[in-house]
């Protein structure tokens, strides 16, 4: 294999070191600036644009990176999320193949929309998916993110097709998903996966709302609650013991 191109440029906004959620272990979380996507839950509509200050090369992302090696242990290792990291494919791929080459697990926190032509190659050097799921039907989609949903669609397809394994995670926001129709939807589509790791619930919250008052737009979801937690994890318990249902019966 051609080993890395560390000139690479590409957008970082921060990296936050001692992770303990985005993926297994103790992680350096890299944000990848610029985002396609315009989700109404948003709470970093700040990384929707990326900035020449951004501007870096593979080369001294991977340093960096790698001085917090001693702290990844056998489980930990690097997440890339944004914005939307497939939005800067050449990047990524160059960024996680370099990590890989330096021993480094890594993990894609995406919403799976991005160029499909770049799939395959992002996938060959992905250790784990965090997997967004922000809805199932195109126009809910569209109207959820402002974008179609059918390349997420061949995102996950490819990740199957590569053996990625995946945590699927799904915000609830009220009013729009917290219904068990939905659940009952996603655990149709979640149970035929493989792969499958994890499934979490993340109850949508309002942190991040006077960021929109920072770059001058109304919060799309002005108005709207919070999610409660319990309820949000009661969800949970219930998608998961449906898909496991859908699963046993296609067994047996
Ligand atoms: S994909 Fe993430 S960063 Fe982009 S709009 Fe949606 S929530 Fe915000």
């Amino acid at each position: 294999m051609k080993l890395s191109n560390r000139q690479q440029i590409g957008y970082v906004r921060k990296l936050e070191t001692m992770g303990m959620v985005d993926g297994p272990g103790i992680r350096t979380i890299a944000f990848l600036s610029g985002c396609p996507l315009r989700c109404l839950f948003c709470h970093n509509p700040d990384m929707w644009k990326t900035d020449e200050k951004d501007k870096t090369t593979v080369d001294e992302l991977v340093n960096k990176l790698k001085r917090y090696k001693p702290y990844y242990g056998e489980t930990g290792g690097v997440t890339f999320c944004g914005g939307e990291p497939l939005n800067q494919p050449d990047f990524l791929y160059e960024a996680m193949k370099a990590c890989k080459e330096e021993g480094i697990h890594t993990v894609l926190d995406t919403s799976g929309f991005g160029r499909p032509d770049k799939f395959d190659d992002i996938l060959s050097v992905t250790d784990l998916i965090l997997y967004d799921i922000k809805g199932l039907e195109d126009k809910k989609y569209r109207d959820m993110t402002g974008v179609p949903i059918e390349t997420t669609h061949i995102f996950l397809e490819k990740a199957q097709e590569k053996n990625v394994t995946i945590w699927i995670r799904i915000v609830i926001v009220p009013g729009y998903h917290d219904n068990y129709e939905y659940m009952d939807d996603l655990a149709e589509y979640i149970a035929p996966l493989n792969n499958i790791e994890r499934i979490e619930l993340l109850p949508y919250h309002t942190m991040g709302v006077n960021k929109y008052d920072d770059i001058n737009m109304e919060y799309p979801l002005d108005g709207v609650p919070a999610m409660n937690h319990d309820i949000t994890m009661e969800m949970q318990e219930y998608l998961i013991q449906e898909v496991e249902k859908i699963r046993n019966t296609n067994i047996n």
